[in-house]
């Protein structure tokens, strides 16, 4: 079934951290939220979804668990009537790990909440330190715990490139969250938009944004762990609802929309190298013409970015022709081989 999630973006409310990486009002795109307003973006929402589609209303853009608690019972009773009703199946939300408690987990099951996406972001307390999260990684394992123990899907999300992070801190959290027990990931590579303390903290030289081969390096590294443990990783890089949708400048990172795309042809790149290696083909497919059939949808990736991978296999492995073929009932994340 067609999963549909219907954003009400909840921006800044109640949220008294200042992340260094974070501009609310630029991420959520929404400046103007208005609580009285949300039923008719729901119902405008709904106008446009299949009658067949497993639809969730998905509070994103804040801390919904640390707003106003008056204003969250609010908003879960608002999309708590479309579940019974059954317009909608259940509620998706995004908070962070300090803001999760036994009390707030009650309040959510008896709301229809299904899915709960934690902004980890790292699991080093020292990068945690070093862009002001206000949390430590002790605190993000208890809430992914209790968030998993108590029947919720939990989704981690996490962060490329933070100040004083190396890629073996951003491995260390992708493992954290498979280990405790997240369904999904997503993965943001730090976009640096102007008005944060971390575009001052650019500006005077004590931060290095990210290169886009970096981000897409780093990123492929934490989105194999997922891969390897059977987790879902939803996206890599914000979403174009989720930024520059209203002239909101960016100082550093401006290749969100290219970066997931360029990390999954990375990914499918290592997978053939594998497949070659693992099946001893090297020889057998050099000097030949050989076909890749690849997962349905994925051709462009396994083909790589501007044909990449294919040039890379002639120059690595001296193969004379590739021809890149979808074939339904291949998983993702595999490829077959034809000599
Ligand atoms: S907790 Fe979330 S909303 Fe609050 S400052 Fe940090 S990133 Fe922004």
């Amino acid at each position: 079934m067609r999963h549909v999630n219907i954003p009400v973006f909840i921006p800044h409310l109640g949220c008294p951290n200042d992340c260094v990486f974070c501009n609310q009002r630029t991420i959520s795109g929404h400046s103007d939220y208005d609580p009285e307003r949300v039923k008719d973006e729901i119902e405008h929402a709904l106008e446009t979804v299949s009658p067949d589609a497993d639809v969730q209303i998905a509070f994103f853009g804040g801390s919904f668990t640390g707003i106003d608690r008056g204003e969250m019972v609010y908003l879960l009773s608002v999309a708590k009537d479309y579940i019974d009703a059954g317009r909608v199946s259940s509620v998706r939300l995004s908070t962070r790990p300090d803001y999760i408690d036994g009390e707030i987990l009650d309040i959510l099951a008896s709301h229809g909440v299904k899915t709960v996406e934690l902004g980890i972001q790292s699991i080093s307390d020292k990068v945690l330190a070093a862009s002001k999260r206000g949390h430590s990684a002790d605190d993000s394992y208890r809430a992914m715990r209790m968030i998993s123990e108590r029947g919720f899907e939990l989704v981690g999300q996490m962060m490329i490139g933070l100040p004083g992070s190396k890629a073996e801190d951003e491995i260390a959290t992708a493992q954290a969250i498979c280990d405790c027990g997240a369904v999904a990931s997503r993965i943001y590579p730090t976009v640096v938009f102007c008005d944060t303390e971390l575009c001052a903290m650019a500006q005077r030289g004590e931060y290095k944004p990210l290169s886009l081969d970096e981000a897409v390096s780093r990123s492929r590294a934490a989105k194999s762990v997922f891969i390897e443990n059977g987790v879902e990783c939803i996206r890599v890089g914000l979403q174009s609802g989720e930024n520059l949708t209203d002239g909101t400048k960016v100082y550093a990172g401006d290749y969100h929309s290219a970066v997931g795309e360029l990390v999954d042809c990375e990914i499918y790149y290592d997978i053939i190298k594998d497949h070659i290696e693992k099946n001893s083909l090297a020889e057998k497919i050099k000097g030949r013409d050989i076909v890749i059939y690849a997962p349905y949808g994925e051709v462009s990736k396994v083909s790589g970015h501007k044909r990449g991978n294919k040039r890379r296999l002639q120059d690595e492995y001296y193969v004379k022709n590739i021809k890149v073929i979808e074939k339904k009932n291949i998983l993702r994340y595999n490829i077959i081989i034809d000599v």
